[in-house]
């Protein structure tokens, strides 16, 4: 449409008219897309930097649009946290991330954690840990086998936030602090949530080998993650470079495109069978 340059107002409110509805519309697919099953899980291994052996892996969504294929969770996690239609997708996230893993360990794989994010949204719900508690039972998988990834955003809330999470580790589930060092970190919470991992950021192993503040940063958070007895992850790993950096600073574990991306169903499932190592 030609506007009309002087009439800036109406420009920028016809603009959020139009991403009101793109957003309108996108929520009201992602409804559909839940009710057709449109949704599928892919699977990124997290391997032990010491073995390189496959320890865990991280559950990550996506969806097959009937025309536009596969859509990364960067383009409807949004508008499914703003529309809370991430409860329901969360739930059947949880639910088929834990049906699958049982049933690998059912055919043969070893007993290794699937991570699973979970959004601010969903762990202010008031029966979160009920839920839980009844997907572990109905899928028959050992709460051990079962890790949930949350930000430094959840542990705003300090009281609700600790009273959830340690009904969570009395249910035996693990707890990750995810995207570490990107939030408001307090350390205070740090130390008193029964928290079991710690993520760092991508954004900090990133740039190790060129960046000595950043290698300074990871080497303190490794450092101090052990010093609360924390295991620690590093996130986005893609070189052999700071494969070795991140083993020399005794970093526990490490998830990357060095090791694998995310992958499909048959995909993970070749390497969960094949017990390889990176
Ligand atoms: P995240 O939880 O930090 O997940 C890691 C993201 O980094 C994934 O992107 C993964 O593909 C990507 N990644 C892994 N290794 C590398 C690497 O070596 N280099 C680079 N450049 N990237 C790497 P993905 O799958 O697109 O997911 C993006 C985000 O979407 C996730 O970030 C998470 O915040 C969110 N997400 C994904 N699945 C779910 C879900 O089931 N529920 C919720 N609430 N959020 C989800
Ligand atoms: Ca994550
Ligand atoms: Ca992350
Ligand atoms: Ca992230």
């Amino acid at each position: 449409a030609k506007e009309n340059g002087r009439n800036d107002y109406h420009l920028y409110s016809e603009d959020i008219d139009q991403q009101a509805y793109h957003r309108l519309t996108l929520q009201h697919e992602l409804m559909k897309a839940l009710q057709n099953g449109e949704f599928l899980l892919h699977y990124q291994p997290q391997y032990d930097l010491a073995t390189g052996r496959i320890v865990g892996t991280e559950a990550l969504v996506r969806w097959l649009h009937p025309t536009r294929g596969l859509v990364p969770p960067g383009e409807f996690i949004p508008a499914a946290e703003d529309s809370g239609l991430i409860v329901p997708l969360g739930d059947w996230v949880l639910e088929e991330a834990c049906r699958q893993n049982k049933e690998w360990q059912d055919a043969g794989a070893a007993p290794i954690p699937v991570s699973v994010n979970l959004s601010v949204r969903q762990f202010s719900q008031r029966n979160l840990i009920g839920k839980i508690g009844r997907v572990l039972k109905a899928t028959g998988l050992d709460p051990k086998c079962l890790k949930l990834e949350i930000t430094e955003s959840v542990t705003m809330d300090v009281e609700r936030a600790t009273l959830f999470l340690e009904q969570l580790a009395e249910l035996g589930v693990g707890i990750s602090i995810d995207d570490f060092g990107t939030g408001y970190s307090s350390f205070h919470y740090l130390r008193n949530f029964p928290i079991g991992s710690l993520k760092i950021d991508r954004s900090f192993v990133r740039d190790i080998e060129q960046d000595p503040n950043d290698a300074a940063i990871v080497a303190a958070i490794i450092a101090m993650a052990h010093n609360l007895r924390l295991q620690v992850i590093a996130e986005g790993v893609e070189t052999l470079e700071q494969v070795r950096f991140l083993r020399s600073h005794g970093c526990d574990e490490m998830q990357g495109y060095y090791g694998s991306p995310p992958l499909p169903k048959a995909g993970i499932e070749s390497l969960l069978f094949e017990a390889t190592s990176f």
